[in-house]
This record gives C-alpha cells, sequence and structure tokens, in this order.
C-alpha cells in the first residue's frame, strides 16, 4: 500500500464516524475486528500491541494480545465504503480519485510521481517526475549505450560462469590432489616399510650364505675323506677278488695231498699186510 501521505481525503469532516480508526483518527485502513466488538487499521492495533498498551476500546481495556484479536473479515460493505472514499492526489493534485484505486494512480499515471530512469541498473542517476519521463529517456546517454551495455553485461555474465566453473574444477582438482598425496604418503609408507624387511631380508640370505658356504667346506672334507675310504674299499675289494684265487689253490693242494695222504696209507696198508705175513709164518713156527 502506497503511503497515505501521498493523498488527502475530499470531504474529511463529512466521513462517517464509525468509519474512522480511534487510533490514528483516520479513516480506516487495512481494518481489522477485535475481540470486544471494535475496528481498528491493522498497523495501528499491532502497533499498540507491541507497546504493551491496554485495548483502546473505552469499556474493555484489557491488556492487548494476539489473543485479542479476531480472524474474521470486516464486512465487505465496509471495504467497500472506504474503497470509495474519495481523495485528491497531493503530488499532482488530481482530484476525486477513488481511495481504492489510488494505488494505482501512483503506480502508472501520476504525472508527478518521481520515477527512475530505467538506465539506474547501468549508471543513470536520473529519478524525476513521470511527465518528463519520456523526455528523459530519449536523450538519456546511459540509455543510448544500452545495446553496448547489454552485450558487456553478457561478456561479464559469461566470464561469470567461466570463473564459477574454473572455481569448481579448481576444487575438485585440488580435492583430487588431496587424495593422491594422501595415496602418495601410504604408498611412502609402504615402500619404507618393503626397504627395512629387504634390507632383513638381505641379512638373513647373507647369513644362510655363509651357512651354505660352511657346509660346502665340510662337505668337501667329507668327500675327500669319503673317496679315501673308497679307495681304501677298492684296495680291499681288490685283495678279495684275489682270494679265491688263492683259496682255489690251497684246494687243489689239499686235494693232492689227500691223494698222496691216501696212496701213502694204501702202502703203509699194503706193507702192513707184507709184514703181517712173516709174523704170521713166525707164529706158525713157533708153535
Ligand atoms: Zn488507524
Ligand atoms: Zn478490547
Ligand atoms: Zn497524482
Ligand atoms: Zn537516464
Amino acid at each position: 500500500m502506497i503511503s497515505s501521505s501521498f493523498y488527502e481525503y475530499v470531504d474529511r469532516e463529512n466521513i462517517d464516524p464509525d468509519l474512522i480508526c480511534r487510533i490514528c483518527r483516520s479513516p480506516l485502513i487495512d481494518p481489522i475486528l477485535v475481540q470486544c466488538g471494535d475496528t481498528y487499521c491493522r498497523l495501528c492495533i499491532e502497533k499498540y500491541m507491541g507497546s504493551g498498551s491496554n485495548c483502546p476500546s473505552q469499556l474493555c481495556n484489557q491488556l492487548l494480545s494476539t489473543d485479542h484479536l479476531t480472524p474474521n473479515p470486516p464486512p465487505r460493505l465496509v471495504i467497500s465504503i472506504l474503497d470509495k472514499l474519495q481523495v485528491r492526489c497531493q503530488l499532482c493534485k488530481k482530484t476525486n480519485i477513488n481511495r481504492g484505486t489510488f494505488d494505482e494512480h501512483i503506480k502508472t499515471s501520476c504525472s508527478e510521481y518521481r520515477i527512475d530512469c530505467p538506465g539506474k541498473n547501468i549508471g543513470c542517476q536520473w529519478f524525476g517526475p513521470r511527465n518528463v519521463y519520456d523526455e528523459h529517456t530519449q536523450t538519456c546517454l546511459f540509455e543510448k549505450l544500452r545495446p553496448m551495455v547489454d552485450i558487456l553485461y553478457k561478456v561479464i555474465e559469461n566470464q561469470r560462469l567461466d570463473i564459477e566453473k574454473l572455481q569448481k574444477q579448481t576444487e575438485q582438482q585440488t580435492t583430487e590432489i588431496g587424495q593422491q598425496k594422501t595415496e602418495i604418503e601410504l604408498q611412502k609408507t609402504k615402500l619404507e616399510q618393503q626397504t627395512t624387511e629387504l634390507g632383513q631380508l638381505n641379512t638373513q640370505v647373507a647369513q644362510q650364505k655363509a651357512q651354505l658356504e660352511q657346509q660346502k667346506t665340510e662337505l668337501g672334507q667329507q668327500k675327500i675323506e669319503i673317496e679315501l675310504k673308497k679307495s681304501k674299499f677298492e684296495q680291499l675289494e681288490a685283495q678279495l677278488q684275489q682270494q679265491p684265487i688263492r683259496i682255489g689253490g690251497i684246494q687243489s693242494q689239499n686235494q693232492n695231498q689227500n691223494h698222496e695222504i691216501l696212496s701213502i696209507r694204501q702202502q703203509i696198508t699194503t706193507l702192513e699186510e707184507e709184514m703181517n705175513k712173516p709174523r704170521s709164518a713166525i707164529h706158525w713156527l713157533s708153535k
């Protein structure tokens, strides 16, 4: 609602007292009913309530709170009568305007109402009455520059969008770089661990190598001993292989000796028999 300071009532003295607000003593604006039956301008009663006052109704006088306001709209007839109150524009002095249409008068037709140049957003500071507005806009330098300014605004807007995009990209890249940094640090830690482990493994390998070399030396000695034993064994084996031949020799000697013994025995037997012959002859002779 346009401030009521732009108009005055045409026939103020003859306006029905029932239409007057008891707070501001003017015809009601945006009236509101209170529980005790009176009607006030909405702004007036709200201001009153805000200051912690009691109800201005003479018969009521209780402390004002939102509970004391009613949600009921005032009668349509009252609104209609208020809208038809006649006012005079204090700017252009036009008179007999319905109060209900005064806002529209100011917004669209009051010749003295001061408005901004449409070029205000590009720098024109002209602020003047509507009746010279057309004249100004036709000569306004800012308005003449508008096509170029519009282009520049578009360029600036595009650059702004580009900058926003770049900022988002930069933020994304910053996040990604942060993540990569974290990963690299993790991998670095792992590498350091692995380096330590490799060092330990190297030490172990060196120890095992030393042990293996010791074992190699021991094995070499054992090999020499085994070879010695092997050659001794081979000598023994060769000796053993020669013994059956000797045994064969000994056996055949034994057989020969056996034959000889046999023939000696036979000779002995024969000799005994030969000897027995004279004995028996002697025996016989001695009888
Ligand atoms: Zn009032
Ligand atoms: Zn009251
Ligand atoms: Zn006017
Ligand atoms: Zn201008």
